[in-house]
């Protein structure tokens, strides 16, 4: 490919995007593919000789997109947002076009430093505690943009075990560290992310996975009872991850009562807000920067819930030292000897070695939003939540389970479990809505969240016009009467999804 060519491309790319995302609303949310099906549509064997790009685009038509799960669907209603937009492509786009990679100071100073100014930018923006911030006069505190939630998660408990461990070696100086890592034991809800029991599991821990109250929320005298029995045991506990929004439920933990504990104990501790921690730009959830004083280390992905597109999430710890002692090697080829300490070298802040240019993505979609139009974002995700909630609360037929927070809501049928599992079935098989099921307590609930950016309260009209569509169904079905098979054909039919929606032109 030559630079005219690329050039070509480059615009018939930012037009497939563009029609794309005009005309996804008329395709299946959800693909009808079974496994392996590229397997028997692409050749066994990659081609010796160049191909033309109009091919391959012809085969990006023909054979991806009917494989596609479509998240910038309008009824795509799953898991979390993934913060598509504008901005963020470019971002992207032009970080490619640098093709550089940075992992110290001088492998890229621009690189290194757009991050640390956009990790202290977002840290601003949600009033973190500026002991957390890099800049900060005197601070310890500092920032880096990981490639995911969970990666901040395991470099987090990796910093906790070399902080205790170092700690363990004085009293013990002649213990192999093995024995030592036998007795640390990290703690975590029931609700928390899997991500937590995936870092412990790497980090070679014990966990204690503690209950939660009636609202999915760890408190902090739950903590406490566990922890002190683990030090009556001879244990040694050395992390608690609490979460700010959960997966399940987006519930909040006792982040307060939690800390204090942590901060009695010495247990480094870690808020994980992936989703919920992105609401902090907007002032009115400050209140749940209540026990942030007691923070170790904090995770907020803007990939999710910022309009940034994946990857990427902002991790702020209090003391950068504890973090760089647990992940750093020095070799003579990076040119990162003692001396240059200060200067940032990210290769110490995280697992891998090279890193994209990611704060680009970031730094555009923060310009070209403005703070308040990513605030704006976020505050029409939760006006539909809280409009959906109030049809759901309005209909005897479905309860709500939990609190509505954030964006999500999490409802269900009243009755057996097995005939919301049944209605969700059923949703995702017509292609029509797409949407994931939680367990809480052992209620199985369906998760409603505006998962993207192309909403209004027409569409969610829509969403509620096809759960109850199919709830009808499923509830005849349930009774054994004839009546169902008549409703089932006229959800079919399309009599009840008769609206239109309208179609994005900004992003
Ligand atoms: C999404 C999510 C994660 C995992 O995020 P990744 O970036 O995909 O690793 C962890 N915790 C919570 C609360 C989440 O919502």
């Amino acid at each position: 490919m030559n630079a005219d060519e690329f050039r070509r491309a480059a615009g018939e790319v930012a037009d497939f995007i563009v029609d794309y995302l005009k005309g996804v609303k008329d395709r299946p949310v959800l693909p009808s593919v079974e496994p392996g099906y590229l397997h028997k549509l692409l050749p066994a064997n990659a081609p010796q000789q160049p191909e033309a790009w109009q091919d391959i685009m012809t085969d990006v038509q023909d054979k991806i997109l009917p494989g596609m799960t479509h998240w910038q669907h309008p009824h795509f209603h799953a898991y979390f947002p993934t913060g598509s937009s504008y901005p963020s492509m470019l971002g992207e786009f032009l970080s490619a076009g640098l093709g550089c990679i940075s992992f110290s100071w001088i492998a890229s100073p621009a690189v290194t430093e757009l991050e640390t100014v956009m990790v202290a930018w977002l840290g601003r923006m949600m009033g973190l505690p500026k002991e957390l911030l890099p800049y900060t006069e005197g601070g310890t505190g500092g920032g880096v943009i990981q490639s995911s939630s969970s990666e901040c998660i395991l470099v987090g408990m990796l910093a906790a075990r070399t902080k205790t461990i170092a700690t363990l070696k004085k009293s013990h100086p002649d213990v192999d560290d093995c024995i030592l890592v036998s007795k640390l034991v990290a703690y975590y809800s029931e609700e928390a992310h899997s991500a937590v029991e995936k870092a412990a599991r790497i980090c070679l821990v014990k966990t204690r996975v503690l209950s939660t109250d009636d609202k999915f929320s760890l408190r902090g005298e739950t903590l406490r009872e566990a922890v002190e029995k683990d030090i009556a045991r001879g244990m040694v506990p050395f992390f608690a991850c609490a979460t700010l929004g959960t997966v399940g439920s987006t519930a909040v933990d006792d982040i307060d009562g939690i800390g204090r504990v942590c901060a009695e104990k010495d247990l480094w501790f870690h808020v994980d807000g992936a989703y919920g921690g992105n609401a902090l730009i907007c002032p009115e959830y400050r209140y749940l920067l209540n026990g942030f004083q007691y923070l170790s280390s904090f995770n907020s992905n803007p990939a999710k819930w910022m309009r940034m597109g994946a990857d990427g999430t902002v991790m702020w710890v209090r003391d950068k030292k504890l973090l760089i002692s647990a992940l750093s090697t020095n070799r003579i080829y990076y040119l990162d000897d003692e001396e240059e300490r200060d200067r940032l070298d990210y290769k110490n802040w995280s697992i891998p070695l090279g890193r994209r240019f990611r704060s680009l993505k970031l730094w555009f979609v923060i310009r070209m939003h403005g703070v308040e139009g990513l605030q704006s974002a976020i505050r029409s995700h939760v006006a539909l939540a809280k409009m959906f909630e109030s049809w759901v609360r309005a209909d005897d037929r479905f309860e709500v389970v939990g609190t509505v927070e954030f964006g999500l809501v999490c409802f269900r049928l009243k009755g057996e479990n097995t005939l919301t599992e049944v209605l969700l079935q059923q949703i995702n098989e017509s292609g029509k809505a797409h949407m994931v099921p939680a367990s809480l307590k052992g209620k199985y609930v369906i998760r409603f969240t505006p998962a993207n950016w192309y909403y209004s309260e027409e569409i969610t009209k829509k969403t509620w016009d096809i759960i109850t569509g199919f709830a009808q169904v499923v509830l005849h079905e349930s009774r054994g009467d004839r009546q169902g098979l008549q409703v089932r054909e006229s959800v079919d039919s399309g009599e009840v999804l008769g609206r239109e929606e309208g179609v994005p032109e900004n992003s």
